[in-house]
Formats: C-alpha cells, structure tokens, sequence
C-alpha cells in the first residue's frame, strides 16, 4: 500500500498508488497452490467468478462461447491472471473490461490485447495514453522530494516510471480500443453483461459490470471494502461523486446482488452502503467543523472518525480523505 503524496495515479506501471488487496493467506480449498502463489479464485454465482491478485480485483464471466474479463491487475502477474482463467475453462476470452485507468486494473491489458476486445470509458483511454507526458511533467519534481526525503521505494518508483515515459511509444500502451461515454452491453450466451459509466467518484472515467443475469455486480474502485477510500482528485474524482455513483447502482441492482469490490473481499449492498456512509460521515465531519468555524488546517488536525478506525489505510489515508472532504464542502449542499 503506497502513495505518493499527490498521488497523479498515472498508471499504467506495476507500482500503483493505490491500495494493493492483502495478501490472501492460503486456503485449504487450495491444496495445489504454491505457498508464494499470489492468486486466490472464488466462484460466485452465474459463471462469475472472483480473482484476488495483487491490485484491483478481477471478476470473469465465463459464457456458453467466450469469457469476460473484469480488470487486469498487474503486468508482471499477468501470465498468472491468464493461467487462472484457464484453470476453468478453456473457452475464448473475448472482452476485457477496465473499471478505470489506474495501473493496478490495467497493467495486465497487455497480455489481453492480442485475442481481447478491451473496453472501457472514453476517459480510461485519453488517461492512457497521456500518461507519459503526465509523468514527465509532474514526476520529476516529486523525484527531488523523493530524494531529499531520503524515500528510496519512492525514488525507485519514481525513475522506473520516467525512464518508462521516456521510452514508451505512445501504440504501446495496451489502451481500451472500444470505448462509450454512457453505457454498453454485451451478449455473451445467455448473459447479458451492462457497463455503466457512473458520475465522477474515484476517477472521472469510473465504470461498474453488472453481470444480469448471475446477478454480481464489480464495483472497480467505486467500493473499497473495509478501507479508506482513495479519491483521485488529480483524476477527476470526487468524494460528493461517490455518493452519486454508489446511488445510481444501488437504484438498478436488486437487493440480493453480489459486489466485487476494488479493492478487499467480495461483499454485498449492505456492505457497499457501509463504504457509502463513511463518504457521508466524512463530509458531515467536515460541513461540522466548518460550522463552527475551524479553518482547514483545525480540521484536519482534530478530524477523526472513531467508528473507521479499523478500516485499512486509516493511519496513512484517512487525512487526505478527510482534506477532499473539506474542499468538497466549500459550497452547499
Ligand atoms: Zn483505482
């Protein structure tokens, strides 16, 4: 789980800012699993499936002719991702879907593109492929600060990604080559699979996968369970967006669906409406404080949500959260 502080989230690089999902610890339904195997699968309903990796989680459809893939984690793990799928089927995967354009749910894409259709907002797209002009422009400077710090996983992180911008020719780069600006669907044997784009929240290109007919919906990054959610401003993200874009799923999906978060363990909508009132909490923290007058900085300094403390990424994200929240309450309602 790392950060930086301005976090551009730029994305198509193996280290992402963003949360990485624990480590699942091994499981005895999974005796062949090798002890530093970072995968676990978990068969939900329909031909849905989960894929716990490192990064965004995958959810696959497997269909009466084609497989549908949800997100794509990592490059250097993508062979793994593959040989997964394969461990349930050996039928053709067909589409690639990215939820949003941050690296750990598109840096595998690569390893689809020759046989897959990736698909994805139009935003996820224009992300892409700018990022290595957003890298050169805003990485260095972090660089020096990463240096004078003394933050060598930064620093690491930070000259992979320029020597990476530099070198990278912009038809490398494994972007969505179908791409909407509302919704599509697709057919798939029985399945009808809806990719709805959502009011910015994460990202301004965020998009959730409802599969139907198996009644599971992916959330992308639009739900972390049991974690502080990562807001990307610099992406067009918004705390207020989240509260929009959790109510537009919850007003088409039925009560008893199944939700694949982001990031952390399959879950359900009581679950995604607990993510949901900590948006709520947090800005009402902030429209409190306001109120009585503090400045930013006395908010900040005092905010604390004790009911979320067990959530991941307290200690480190809770405050920048908690700085969205406050720019976001400047204005009513
Ligand atoms: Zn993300």
């Amino acid at each position: 789980m790392r950060m930086l502080r301005h976090a551009p989230v730029l994305a198509l690089l193996a280290a992402a800012l963003v949360a990485a999902a624990p480590n699942p610890t091994p499981t005895p339904d999974h005796h062949d699993r090798k002890p530093n195997d970072v995968f676990r699968l978990r068969p939900l309903s329909g031909g849905v499936y989960a894929l716990y990796g490192r990064g965004g989680n995958i959810g696959f459809f497997v269909g009466a002719d084609a497989v549908v893939v949800v997100d794509s984690e990592f490059k250097d793990i993508a062979p793994g991702i593959l040989a997964q799928i394969r461990s349930v089927t050996d039928k053709p995967i067909k589409y690639l879907v990215n939820t949003h354009h941050h690296g750990d749910h598109t840096g595998g894409n690569e390893a689809f593109q020759s046989f897959a259709v990736i698909i994805a907002h139009d935003s996820v797209r224009r992300r892409m492929l700018e990022s290595p002009q957003r890298i050169l422009a805003e990485y260095p400077k972090e660089l020096e600060e990463a240096k004078k710090a003394g933050n060598a996983e930064d620093v690491k992180f930070l000259e992979d990604a320029i020597a990476w911008a530099k070198k990278v020719k912009i038809e490398e780069i494994a972007a969505p080559v179908v791409t909407f600006d509302s919704e599509l669907r697709i057919h798939v044997g029985g399945e009808t699979i809806e990719v709805w784009h959502t009011p910015p929240a994460h990202t301004d290109g965020d998009s959730v996968i409802f599969f139907t007919h198996a009644n599971v919906i992916h959330m992308g990054d639009l739900y972390f369970h049991d974690m502080v959610p990562f807001i990307d401003v610099s992406s067009g993200g918004s705390a207020r967006g989240y509260l929009a874009a959790i109510d537009k799923v919850l007003a088409r999906v039925p009560p008893n669906v199944t939700v694949i978060p982001g990031h952390g363990e399959v879950s359900d909508l009581a679950g995604l409406k607990a993510a949901r009132q900590f948006v709520v909490d947090l800005l009402e923290a902030a429209r409190t404080a306001r109120a009585a007058g503090k400045t930013k900085e006395q908010f900040l300094a005092a905010a604390d949500l004790p009911a979320y403390r067990s959530f991941d990424g307290y200690k480190d994200r809770f405050k920048g959260a908690a700085a969205i929240a406050w720019d976001e309450t400047a204005t009513k309602p």
